[in-house]
């Protein structure tokens, strides 16, 4: 069965482009995927969809008729796309022969499809027919100071939490910022410990430091962060370059190995 990989991340995290250049990658190696965009209010996607939300909800028509603003114009369209899960899945089901993965775009507004009941519906609907991971794409530059890079941590726990499937931590954007500081802080305490003492002694604005509340709430965050990381794979990546996309591939089936050993019969029990 072709793998399933989410794409999810913060507006701006590179979703798009990452997908993209994987499509690229795929269709390179003579291992087509299949694509579907979840984001009804994305204006231009650069690439060919084989399902598309935006052909069967019209945003901006939704947002009209129900009198709602672009947030809850997203969180409609995905429930009316949520209602025809069952098609998709048919259509998924008869095309798994010839291809190679399924890759999923999610909206930009990152909680809209998280922490929605329809969100749910069509991760839940996906991960139970096809092996599904969660690629959490991360905006590497942007998380380079350690209280950002803690907060990164903690939201991709909680969707880790949520959909409690197998996730891999992509690290986007290396063309401008080396991923290496992320892998070491993430296997390395006293290394982030000591990152954080530092931010703060430079009197950073933005740095939370190594002493008082924040400083201590953050040392204990890190602590149980620890047990988390122990269940990620880490891949740093350049959607623009194509660096590292070998690198997210075999993780992926690395991570297909873990859904069929540990998540998909949890599932079975829940079910
Ligand atoms: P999305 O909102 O998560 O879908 O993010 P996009 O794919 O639209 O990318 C947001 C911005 O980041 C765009 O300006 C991209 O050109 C840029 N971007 C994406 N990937 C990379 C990358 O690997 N390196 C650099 N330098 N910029 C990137
Ligand atoms: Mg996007």
């Amino acid at each position: 069965l072709p793998a399933t990989i989410v794409c999810i991340g913060m507006a701006g995290s590179g979703k798009t482009t990452f997908m993209q250049r994987l499509n690229a990658h795929l269709h390179g190696k003579k291992e087509p995927p299949y694509i579907i965009n979840l984001d009804p209010a994305v204006k231009n996607v650069p690439f060919d969809r084989n399902i598309d939300i935006r052909d069967s909800v019209n945003y901006r028509e939704v947002m009209t008729q129900y009198n709602l603003g672009p947030n809850g114009g997203i969180m409609t369209s995905l429930n009316l796309f949520a209602t025809k899960i069952d098609q998709v899945i048919g259509i998924l089901e008869k095309r798994a022969g010839s291809i190679s993965s399924v890759l999923v775009d999610t909206p930009g507004q990152i909680e809209c499809f998280v922490w929605s009941a329809s969100g749910a519906i069509i991760t839940d609907a996906l991960a139970s027919t096809f092996p599904t991971v969660i690629a959490y794409i991360i905006d590497t530059p942007r998380t380079a100071q350690p209280a950002t890079f803690m907060a990164n941590m903690l939201y991709a726990c909680s969707i880790l939490y949520k959909t409690k499937l197998p996730m891999i931590l992509v690290f986007n954007k290396t063309d401008a910022q080396d991923a290496s500081f992320a892998k070491e802080w993430m296997t390395d305490f006293e290394a982030f410990q000591s990152a954080l003492r530092a931010s703060e002694n430079e009197g950073d604005e933005e740095a939370i430091g190594g002493s008082g509340y924040m400083g201590s709430l953050l040392n204990s965050m890190s602590l149980m962060l620890d047990e988390f990381y122990n269940h990620l794979d880490l891949v740093g990546v350049s959607a623009m370059t194509g660096a590292g996309i070998e690198d997210f591939l075999k993780a992926v089936e690395d991570k297909v190995q873990e859904y069929e050993r540990d998540y998909k019969p949890e599932m079975e029990k829940a079910r």
